[in-house]
């Protein structure tokens, strides 16, 4: 089977498997786990920031992030389509009485500086305290500019608001931009980092921030059941992806390239993509196809705009299968 559904689909490479066999572990509720901080300082030194913060996955990491920002009766800004508010079963509201302020958002990921200003509320009894500003880079495989970045954060600090940025897919945005984790992380407070993305490894998050927020977070990870114990067998695993899978995200972004190419030829309509996502317009026939192309080996989500994601599991052999299918499923239809 060739899934291109997500890039959470992928198995443990054998080299990943067997540093996660041998990994050094400890019970990491007592701080003993030396895999689960090696982990943490790794990632917290890659962006350049004095702590981390493994935790089971990257839901948690933003609500332990969003949680560690804002108290009760506060609100933050975000994305209207961003996944802290619209995937996480809005649990900073439901678990941290944290009112949301979603904003529209273009097609690039980018709330207007306007928008964002003029949703600051006033220190003023009537409205929730506006205390934080949150941004998601990669969103929808785009990758967010960092001019951008650098407005909307600077128009959050001259308000007095934190920043967070859910980064489950930074690493793609920075073998995109080739830029270091450092720099793409220094405008924000904290940031949220998946190794279960593109990076391969089977289970977790890290969150990245100053010793103070980190504490913050660590507190609010323990109460939502994320203390783990012999943790280190799976922080392993993301520290085998840090180590080794980053650099070969540009192979996942050709891939992406060759199929959006492909299917333009084919005729099909399609977004040019930034990263290791593709948006193809199938319209009506999108449940055809789904049937058509799991027939042939073909993993696909549903829906008219179809979204195929690219990743390690998938090889330019691949691609090109996918293609023929795609052509094949078009020959039919017409
Ligand atoms: C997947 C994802 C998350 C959440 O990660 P889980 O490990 O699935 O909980 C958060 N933000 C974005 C942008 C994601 O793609």
């Amino acid at each position: 089977m060739i899934d291109l559904r997500s890039d959470t689909v992928t198995q443990p490479t054998e080299a990943m498997r067997k540093a996660m066999a041998e990994a050094r572990v400890g019970d990491d509720v007592f701080g003993d786990d030396p895999t689960v901080r090696e982990l943490e300082e790794t990632l917290a030194d890659m962006a350049g920031k004095q702590a981390g913060l493994f935790l089971p996955s990257g839901t948690q990491s933003n609500l332990a992030g969003l949680l560690a920002h804002c108290a009760r009766g506060d609100e933050y800004i975000v994305g209207q389509l961003a996944h802290t508010y619209r995937w996480e079963g809005g649990g900073a509201a439901v678990l941290g009485s944290i009112q949301p302020q979603p904003l529209e958002m273009d097609s690039q990921g980018r709330m207007s500086l306007d928008a964002i200003r003029q949703a600051i509320k006033p220190d003023d009894a009537h409205f929730a305290r506006t205390r934080l500003l949150a941004l998601e880079n990669t969103w929808w495989g785009k990758v967010l500019p960092q001019d951008y970045v650098a407005e909307a954060t600077g128009l959050a600090r001259a308000h007095g608001l934190a920043t967070h940025l859910d980064g489950a897919r930074v690493f793609n945005a920075i073998v995109k931009m080739d830029a270091t984790l450092a720099e793409v992380s220094e405008p924000f407070d904290s940031v949220s980092i998946c190794l279960s993305k593109g990076l391969g490894a089977p289970v977790g998050s890290v969150l990245v921030g100053s010793r103070d927020l980190i504490n913050a977070a660590h507190r609010w990870r323990k109460m939502a059941g994320g203390g783990m114990r012999q943790a280190g067998i799976i922080a392993a695993g993301g520290l085998h992806a840090v180590k080794h899978h980053v650099e070969r995200l540009a192979d996942d972004h050709a891939n992406a390239e060759r199929l959006a190419k492909g299917l333009v030829e084919l005729g099909y309509e399609v977004e040019s993509p930034d990263t290791n996502m593709v948006f193809v317009e199938i319209g009506e026939h999108a449940d055809a196809l789904q049937v058509f192309a799991r027939e042939r080996g073909v993993m696909l989500l549903g829906g008219s705009r179809l979204r195929l994601v690219t990743h390690l599991d998938v090889s330019e052999e691949d691609v090109d299968t996918v293609l023929s299918v795609f052509r094949d499923f078009r020959e039919d239809m017409l």
